[in-house]
């Protein structure tokens, strides 16, 4: 079975405006390095709309339809301090959540082995009710409560090696004992959450902040030594993985020094917990990621990594 990737051309429609780092551009360059003839086997699928429901498990009714609302027949409107609409991020919104969604139902099928959605806006800042970083639905988090209402599996874990936490991820899932949230992240740093004593109702948040200048050795050291083993110990049905490449050493928004082969690694170590625990069932996401070129050769990293689980 192959490696799922789910995308669609509505999400480089989404507009932050001139300069802005979250630019279609990055979606571009992943997507021309998922189509090296190294990634031939990769099953390419258009990704669908997410339904209001699936959106509603996550956001409040009225703050979807804020969202739409707010998308300008032309030009921007700002929700956030960094975060606006254009004329396609309505449309690009709901691919991004969909794909999340669809790419779920496609390996809870068995129609691949796992699977990467390569779509933007990103999600992991989105609060039930609030647009943040870049963010306007919690792509994420609407997935991980999909595989459980949709497909009964009750136990859904959501890892994030973006180098900013997901404040909203964490929101969502901090007071159900049957939803796991961890993350490695810069600290201090955007969005200012995070910290190591935030653990949820039943310990099912784990953080564990990384010093700025921290690498890959440290990086490593807390996925082996904290997420890894709370990750396996949960014991998830699906896993869902919010795969931001913003901590490599060469990205403007931040200072953690990884290279692609921590992402590599990283993924082959999820993959691995995926196998004893749920069958293999592995769907990650596209969050940040800002050095055009770094963005794609570490994305390539993380699906080759999926392609070999
Ligand atoms: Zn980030």
């Amino acid at each position: 079975m192959t490696t799922l990737v789910f995308t669609h051309p509505a999400c480089l429609e989404h507009d932050n405006g001139p300069g802005h780092p979250e630019s279609p551009a990055r979606l571009r360059a992943v997507l021309e390095a998922l189509h090296q003839p190294r990634f031939e086997a990769l099953g390419w699928r258009e990704a669908r709309r997410a339904s209001d429901e699936e959106i509603e498990r996550v956001h409040a009714p009225s703050y979807l339809a804020q969202v739409m609302h707010a998308v300008p027949a032309t030009g921007r409107v700002s929700l956030d301090l960094d975060t606006a609409v254009s004329a396609g991020s309505g449309e690009a919104a709901l691919r991004a959540a969909g794909a999340v969604c669809g790419a779920v139902d496609a390996v809870a099928a068995g129609e691949g082995a796992n699977a990467f959605c390569a779509v933007r806006p990103p999600g992991h800042h989105a609060e039930r009710d609030r647009a943040m970083g870049f963010c306007l639905f919690n792509n994420i988090a609407i997935g991980a409560l999909h595989a459980r209402a949709k497909h009964g599996f009750k136990r859904a874990a959501v890892v994030d090696f973006d180098v900013h936490h997901g404040n909203g991820t964490q929101d969502s899932f901090a007071a159900d004992p049957d939803l796991f949230y961890a993350s490695t992240h810069q600290w201090p740093a955007y969005p200012g959450t995070g910290a190591a004593d935030e653990r949820g109702a039943a310990g099912n948040i784990v953080n564990v902040p990384l010093a700025p200048y921290s690498g890959g050795p440290e990086f490593r050291a807390a996925w082996s030594r904290t997420i890894l083993p709370a990750l396996a110990d949960f014991a998830p049905d699906f896993i869902l993985i919010s795969a931001g490449f913003d901590a490599h050493a060469n990205d403007p928004l931040a200072s953690l020094e990884l290279e692609d082969d921590d992402y590599a690694w990283v993924t082959a170590e999820i993959a691995k917990i995926a196998k004893e625990k749920c069958a293999g069932r592995v769907v990650s996401a596209l969050e940040g990621g800002y050095d055009i070129h770094a963005l794609a050769s570490s994305a390539a990293a993380h699906v080759a990594a999926l392609m070999k689980a």
